[in-house]
């Protein structure tokens, strides 16, 4: 099995190393990964630039783009391969509900996705890698025991968040739905050194919709969260209340 790792916290990031130590005992491993955090990125693509990707040895590249970017480089011009599995993360923070529009992590994922390939993002849930083995493990864990059963739903794409403790069992975990979060916090406004007012995107806002079957209510219980994905957001209901009086 071929796996392409990515991320948006950075190739040096603790959480993609680790990941990509335990999936090399599994499988063969590429790690194509941002330069620097570019956590929040989403997916967005560089197109007003050239992007240079830096070769580190034969399986790590960092590249000066987003992590849709490295996916996107990887699959259509650097790798002489194609991968059979995407993973991103380990994410050194969660991504559930509304962030997952945000996440990088996510979108490194979807990238994979997009091209047909089952993806996954993984994300720890605190952000102080305390527990990141015991993350990493499940992450390997659960690929070994679930990748060739998912296979039937291919191309697929999962968003995992993993509660930050010291042993997880594969047993663990909960199929999710996303949860919401109420409005994020207010932007924070201070000042430059030149008097010119500057302003800190704030805090995402707390869950609002977290009930049992969520992705926020499975990790506040101690459990895995596995969201299945997809990505057209049509509003089917508003097709058909808008077309009453526009036809
Ligand atoms: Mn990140």
């Amino acid at each position: 099995m071929k796996i392409l790792i990515s991320n948006d916290d950075g190739y040096q990031a603790p959480g993609i190393q680790a990941l990509a130590n335990v999936m090399s005992s599994f499988a063969s491993v590429v790690v194509v990964a941002p330069e620097r955090n570019r956590s929040g990125a989403s997916n967005a693509l560089t197109l007003d630039k050239p992007l240079s990707v830096t070769k580190i040895d034969d399986s790590v590249y960092f590249v000066d783009g987003t992590p849709s970017d490295c996916v996107h480089i990887a699959l259509t011009g650097l790798l002489d391969f194609t991968p059979d599995l995407i993973l991103s993360g380990i994410n050194q923070g969660q991504n559930m509900g509304d962030d997952t529009i945000y996440s990088g992590t996510v979108a490194a994922a979807t990238e994979g996705y997009l091209f047909g390939i089952p993806a996954i993002a993984f994300s720890q849930v605190d952000k102080d890698w305390v527990h990141l083995d015991s993350a990493a493990n499940f992450a390997l864990e659960f690929i070994k025991a679930n990748v060739n059963r998912m296979q039937a739903q291919a191309p697929y794409l999962l968003n995992i968040n993993i509660p930050n403790r010291p042993e997880i069992k594969l047993n663990e975990l909960k199929l999710t739905r996303l949860g919401k979060r109420h409005k994020s916090e207010p932007v924070i406004k201070s000042m430059d050194p030149r008097g010119k007012p500057i302003y800190w995107i704030g805090p995402p806002g707390n869950a609002k919709l977290a009930g049992e079957g969520t992705d926020f209510h499975a990790v506040e219980h101690g459990f895995v969260s596995v969201t299945p994905l997809q990505i057209d957001l049509t509003n089917h209901a508003h097709i058909a209340a808008f077309k009453k009086g526009w036809e």
